[in-house]
């Protein structure tokens, strides 16, 4: 079903074109889907500034052997100020990032709208598909010949339609005094979620209002990672708010187990420490790359891990900077003394970038405890491991709610929303997971939901009949 032939004289019919927000976990599902759709023999271009693609590039997953690798395109966004990330902050959001994104957004328009105007030239269809919180990048877009845009949401279905329809007056999240019942008849009313407030410091909302405000008006459609069989209700929930737009859960874009065309990278020494474990005994501990904890809340993890009597992998990393290859002021946080000796061969501290899809992959781990960002529930959902949900800004409560009391997937780390969450608080919600019965109940809950949506990216299944859909429409 390949329509994609190229034509003599460099003509192709169809050309896409990804605009990530520059953040890794925003950078790691635009690639991954420019994998996808590059395995389709569709060309693909990723724009983005010159560290922001090193970085993509440097932490990708997979390697690019379809025959139409991927094109980066390097621009300047600087300057912008480069802070490191503040763990005393009195919100867990990583603000020091937001300087790059609003460089990335204002500063690509213009050599972004040169480079579109070259390509709608030599191309039957050009499609952009853009972060988002990318809309100030791509105003305009639309006028241009043969152009036409897509909003790619890195969030959840779930947190997109809470979002939705709170931006319709529809629901306010219950931390705010005026909580509703209001979305009643689109969700049960006892999903207990947090508001916008909580979850983002004014400043990052008013950088995502005035990304939303710019969307493109004619915009073709929205992009969504994830898929029916995990989120339908959410994304029935969208298609009635939003019913102008055509929206493709295009999900998931897990490429380990995903798609045994494309190879893994990974050969770092974890594996072979993996490889000596019991079946399901791990709790693999990550809190992403946006997360900077106090001194003293890694002192609490590091003694709940040892108390909790489990083995682990630990991802001790301090969040991202905007950019990651400024190694100035870089934080390396101290473990208790005389850690390792007391940890011995049960557990592993890593302090570089871990292969987390992996890890999660491998038949040894059997939970994963972790911060729910977007990337991280859904590469646990489709590799079948239960979590134990520890939020700390931005979607991530409402993902938690979305994997503990929806999908039922994961317990909660009852605690997270205070200063610093205890040792024995860390211990016990590993216990809860790892060997008790309600996660074994979890457990079963994330095996059955794992097999149910890799079986649907199988040919045939309804993951991977809505891609091919996407793709027989965009190279119509
Ligand atoms: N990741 C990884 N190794 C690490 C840390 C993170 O592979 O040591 C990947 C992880 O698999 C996920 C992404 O980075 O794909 C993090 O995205 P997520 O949405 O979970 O969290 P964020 O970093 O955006 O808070």
């Amino acid at each position: 079903n390949n329509q994609n032939h190229v034509i003599p004289g460099n003509y192709v019919s169809v050309v896409v074109v990804m605009i990530p927000l520059p953040a890794q976990g925003h950078l790691n599902q635009l690639l991954h889907l420019s994998h996808l759709l590059s395995s389709y023999d569709i060309p693909v271009h990723f724009v983005g500034s010159a560290t922001h693609n090193r970085q993509a590039k440097l932490r990708r997953v997979h390697n690019d052997e379809t025959s139409h690798p991927i094109q980066f395109h390097d621009f300047d966004i600087r300057p912008y100020p480069c802070p490191p990330p503040n763990p005393t902050a009195t919100h867990k959001f990583p603000s020091h990032l937001i300087p790059s994104f609003t460089a990335a957004a204002n500063h690509l328009h213009r050599p972004l709208a040169t480079f579109l105007h070259t390509l709608s030239s030599k191309a039957k269809r050009v499609v952009v598909i853009h972060d988002s919180l990318m809309s100030s990048a791509v105003q305009g877009v639309d006028t241009i010949s043969n152009t036409e845009s897509y909003t790619f949401h890195t969030v959840s279905a779930f947190a997109v339609a809470l979002h939705s329809l709170e931006r319709q007056g529809l629901f306010i999240g219950s931390s705010n005094d005026k909580t509703t019942t209001l979305y009643d008849g689109y969700f049960p009313k006892e999903l207990n979620v947090a508001s916008m407030e909580e979850c983002f410091p004014k400043e990052f909302l008013e950088f995502i209002g005035s990304q939303f405000r710019q969307l493109p008006k004619k915009g073709a459609g929205k992009i969504y990672n994830t898929c029916r069989v995990i989120e339908g209700q959410s994304l029935e929930v969208i298609e009635r708010v939003e019913p102008q737009f055509r929206h493709w859960a295009l999900g998931p874009f897990n490429p380990v187990k995903i798609s045994s065309s494309m190879k893994s990278c990974s050969s770092h020494s974890c594996m072979a420490w993996l490889d000596q474990q019991e079946p399901r005994s791990v709790i693999y501990v990550s809190f992403g790359t946006t997360t900077a904890m106090k001194d003293e809340q890694i002192k609490e993890i590091a003694i709940g891990l040892a108390r909790s009597d489990q083995k682990f992998i630990w991802v001790l990393r301090d969040a991202d900077k905007g950019d990651v290859f400024d190694v100035g002021k870089v934080r390396k946080s101290k473990l208790p003394e005389g850690y390792k000796h007391l940890i011995g061969d049960r557990g592993l501290v890593i302090r570089d970038w871990a292969p987390q899809v992996e890890i999660l992959s491998h038949w040894a781990t059997g939970g994963f405890m972790t911060h729910c960002g977007w990337n991280s529930c859904m590469e646990s959902i489709t590799t079948g491991v239960p979590v134990a949900a520890w939020p700390m800004h931005s979607d991530q409560p409402r993902n938690m709610v979305l994997m503990t009391m929806v999908l039922r997937v994961g317990v909660v780390l009852q605690v997270w929303r205070q200063e610093v969450v205890t040792a024995d608080a860390v211990e016990e919600v590993v216990r809860k997971l790892m060997v008790s019965e309600e996660g074994e109940e979890v457990r079963k809950n994330a095996e059955k939901l794992g097999n149910v949506v890799r079986q649907s990216v199988e040919d045939g299944g309804e993951s991977r009949r809505e891609l091919e859909a996407f793709i027989a429409h965009i190279t119509r």
